[in-house]
């Protein structure tokens, strides 16, 4: 099922699933697939990025970050440059960086890497992406996408998960160093997830048979309509909410269309209004908004989650609808038009 989730049918690729957070699979990214010394390069676009940079640290991997303005991401004609300039192992992209909400062209990138540099590994941080961001693995030619269970695969937290090609194996199984780390070795995994797949029952480290079963769950479900449709649907609630935003007034991280995610909204409130009241009276009504996360700004904006079984079981217009009443406290301009707006929406949404 994770193959058919990733859009892979190449026999070559091979999936993880380990316990551990989405953290997790950076470390295993940076332990097996890259040496000491090795330089990748890190396509900058909020917090995660940094945090990944970070991480190929602590294995004495050189990251050199690209950074973008907060709200956009490095655009192809620095990527190229950068590329030409040094020859770098792998080169990483955070599909959509829960930070600042703003979404990564993967697909333009990742036809840049095969022009100008091929033999770079391409790594595909897809922790808020994977299952409501289009990702095609094999068309695009990924060698790694790592994800977590909890957040648009809609599972509870602790799997690991990541789709990994037969490249990116064979860079491990040709490296001169022996990986970096024990638990997260692909050399101890990988024998394990083969005789998996072949239901041969094997050992390296306890799994959690309760959260397999639950991503056996959440897996069924996501799969039992098309892909396509589903990242329709998060397109189309992700439309709305962003225009419900601008017409509050209200300016996004992500400025240009082109960059925003669509399984998430950040938002930056208004000078004044501090993220505290807003989220607080949120979640009176029970509703969870998070604060900001990116450090240059994180006091100055709030985040809006629409992922998962919000989106596909129409939860948003209910969200949506708090966010507006929540708004309306603090500002006396917001009084009509919120609840008129949220009417609009549910009759829309019903219809
Ligand atoms: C949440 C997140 C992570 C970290 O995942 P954890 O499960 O919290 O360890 C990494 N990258 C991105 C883009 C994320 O959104």
């Amino acid at each position: 099922m994770l193959r058919k989730l990733f859009q892979t049918t190449n026999p070559a690729s091979q999936p993880f699933v380990v316990s551990g957070s989405g953290t997790l699979g950076w470390d295993m990214v940076a332990a097996n697939l890259a040496e000491p010394g090795d330089d990748v390069l890190v396509l900058h676009s909020g917090y995660f990025a940094d945090s990944f940079a970070d991480c190929f640290g602590v294995y004495d991997v050189n990251a050199t970050q690209l950074k973008a303005p907060i709200g956009d991401r490095p655009q192809l004609a620095e990527i190229e440059k950068a590329l030409q300039e040094k020859k770098y192992k792998l080169i990483t992209i955070t599909h959509v960086d829960t930070s600042t909400g703003v979404l990564s062209d993967v697909k333009g990138v990742a036809e840049l890497v095969h022009r100008v540099s091929p033999e770079t590994l391409i790594v595909v941080d897809g922790v808020c992406s994977v299952g409501c961001e289009e990702i095609r693995f094999d068309e695009w030619g990924l060698d790694v996408i790592l994800t977590a269970s909890q957040k648009a695969i809609g599972c509870p937290a602790g799997l690991s998960i990541l789709m990994t090609s037969g490249r990116a194996i064979e860079t491990f199984k040709t490296r001169k160093t022996p990986p970096g780390s024990y638990f997260g070795s692909f050399k101890n995994w990988l024998p394990i997830m083969q005789n998996y797949e072949a239901k041969k029952p094997s050992y390296f480290a306890t799994p959690s048979p309760q959260l397999i079963r639950a991503l056996h769950t959440s897996l069924s479900q996501i799969l039992s309509r098309p892909l396509e449709d589903r990242f329709a649907v998060h397109a189309a609630t992700s439309q709305r909410i962003k225009k419900a935003i601008s017409e509050l007034g209200l300016k996004q991280l992500a400025e240009k269309p082109e960059n925003q995610a669509n399984g998430m909204t950040a938002i930056y409130l208004p000078e004044g209004i501090p993220a505290p009241l807003v989220l607080g009276a949120l979640l009176k009504q029970g509703v969870i908004f998070a604060g900001g996360l990116h450090k240059a700004i994180a006091p100055k904006y709030i985040r809006f989650g629409h992922m998962g079984v919000s989106v596909v079981s129409f939860v948003v217009p209910v969200l949506v609808s708090s966010f507006l009443f929540s708004f309306q406290i603090f500002s006396i301009f917001f009084i009509i038009f919120p609840f008129a707006y949220s009417f609009l929406w549910c009759l829309d949404h019903q219809g």
